[in-house]
């Protein structure tokens, strides 16, 4: 029978969703329309002390405004869909409880009883010689022994008892087999103090209750994961497939973090990326076709997917293809396309609701070619609707000597040429050079300058007519 491919992204909600998570989230997602299965949402909210329910919120907003859907988890806060709910953690604390009630009764778990001072002194000894973090002290204590710690007020964590022998093996998609020695694993807290579990044993439970097929996790959680087999192995649950996602390295060649630039889905959003430029860009990142294709539609996406292509080593965060790519998303839409989706921007800058003027998607029919982010529109057509710094560059340019001359003599020949359109402007001006005995650019530059406040920008005579000659005349006044 054929395996139902069941994935899940299982984020912990202590901040925003990154660009590594969102990858995450986008190989589970593809990885499970590719095969016809199901994607699931669960919220690892154990810590107590970390997660909020703004950045749960964040998860949503982000992992939506991505395009993807999941088909079970939380809807909001209190709503969810799917049979294998609660999908937030701590909604689900009995079912931990029960399976470690079951270990510590077969054996396989215990209380320690050490405190943090305790725990620090085992752990720079251990590191000294080269052993696992916690060296299992509290294994063999007596009920006696117990006793006495319970009575001296300490409250037990409880430990998962490793092998002290042979070795673990990740049989990893993507990395091949990854094989850990047993002595160095510590015995790992799986219920703490407070009585919650820990992610590693949480995590266990529940990708063994959702029936997840396919653990598809960044590389971080590699060395998690022979503890989390022995887990498995001792709670008698069948393995998942395991794959670590490669590293995702900033230019400079270390780990991608704020010092690179934005890291949160949402900051891209806000930066005018879209959605669907970030999906594809985000694709690529670790993962390739064989004849290296770069723009996906997202069926496409879908139907290309494979963990097979999947690379291990480190994967570079390139904000230059980023904003590429998002250019020829951008070029692909229609003029009335590229206005509806830049609607924030144009709103933040005022110039929506439509001003007098041109229209809107005349002007982003105009400057299609130049948009690479969605805020590009308001910033490269804003000058048509309003007053304008100039650039150093139009400076530089407006101060020749010759310019003041240029602009008056302009200002004179357009205050009554007809028609003001393009081409017959273009007409005119050029004949206005061979007149001046003036080379074309010597007269194109300040006029740009003079109109637009800038040294480059749509092209010069469509710009003009669309401006019309009221503005026109205004600009070159006052630049002249
Ligand atoms: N809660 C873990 C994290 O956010 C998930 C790890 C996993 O996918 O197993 O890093």
């Amino acid at each position: 029978m054929k395996e139902i491919v069941r994935t899940r992204f299982a984020p912990s909600p202590t901040g925003h969703l990154h660009i590594g998570g969102a990858r995450t989230t986008l190989y589970n997602w593809l990885f499970a329309r590719h095969h016809g299965g199901q994607f699931v949402l669960r919220i690892e909210d154990t810590d107590e002390v970390r997660s909020t329910t703004d950045s749960v919120s964040a998860i949503f907003d982000s992992i939506s405004w991505l395009g993807l859907d999941w088909d079970e988890g939380p809807l909001d806060m209190e709503h969810e869909k799917g049979p294998n709910g609660s999908y937030f953690q701590m909604k689900r604390l009995p079912l931990y409880q029960e399976q470690i009630q079951k270990l510590l009764q077969e054996g396989k778990a215990y209380p320690c009883y050490c405190t943090k001072e305790e725990l620090e002194v085992i752990r720079k000894d251990a590191q000294k010689e080269n052993r696992a973090s916690y060296d299992g002290r509290c294994r063999r204590l007596t009920d006696r022994q117990k006793k006495d710690y319970e009575a001296s007020g300490r409250k037990p964590a409880i430990r998962f008892e490793m092998p002290e022998e042979g070795e673990t093996v990740v049989n990893d998609i993507i990395r091949g087999p990854v094989s850990f020695t047993n002595r160095l694993l510590p015995d790992l807290v799986i219920q703490k103090t407070t009585g919650g579990p820990t992610y590693n044993f949480a995590c266990v439970v529940d990708d063994h209750a959702m029936s997840i097929s396919h653990v598809i996790r960044g590389d971080e959680h590699l060395s998690n994961t022979p503890a989390q087999i022995q887990i498995y192995k001792a709670l008698g649950f069948s393995l998942p497939q395991f794959a670590h996602l490669s590293m995702i390295m900033g230019p400079d060649g270390t780990k991608l973090s704020k010092r690179h630039g934005a890291t949160s889905v949402l900051e891209y959003k806000e930066q005018g990326f879209l959605p669907e430029a970030l999906r594809n860009y985000l694709a690529l990142l670790g993962w390739a076709t064989a004849e290296s294709k770069q723009l996906f539609t997202p069926k496409e996406l879908i139907q290309a997917f494979d963990l097979a292509g999947c690379q291990k080593n480190p994967a570079t965060f390139d904000q230059v293809k980023l904003s590429w790519m998002n250019g020829e998303y951008m070029r692909a839409f229609s003029p009335a396309d590229i206005i509806a989706r830049s609607e924030t921007f144009l709103k933040g800058a005022g110039l929506l609701p439509q001003l007098p003027g041109p229209s809107l998607e005349k002007l982003a029919a105009l400057e299609r070619e130049k948009f690479k982010l969605l805020k590009d529109v308001p910033d490269r057509i804003g000058f048509f609707y309003r007053d304008f710094e100039f650039t150093p560059e139009a400076e530089k340019v407006l101060a020749k000597p010759e310019v003041k001359d240029v602009l008056s003599g302009l200002a004179a020949l357009l205050e009554s040429f007809e028609p003001f359109e393009d081409k017959a402007l273009e007409g005119a001006i050029r004949q206005f050079c061979t007149q001046k005995g003036l080379k074309p650019g010597q007269v194109f530059h300040p006029l740009r300058a003079a109109v637009s406040g800038r040294t480059e920008g749509p092209t010069l005579f469509l710009m003009l007519e669309l401006m019309g000659r009221e503005l026109v005349l205004k600009r070159l006044r006052r630049a002249g």
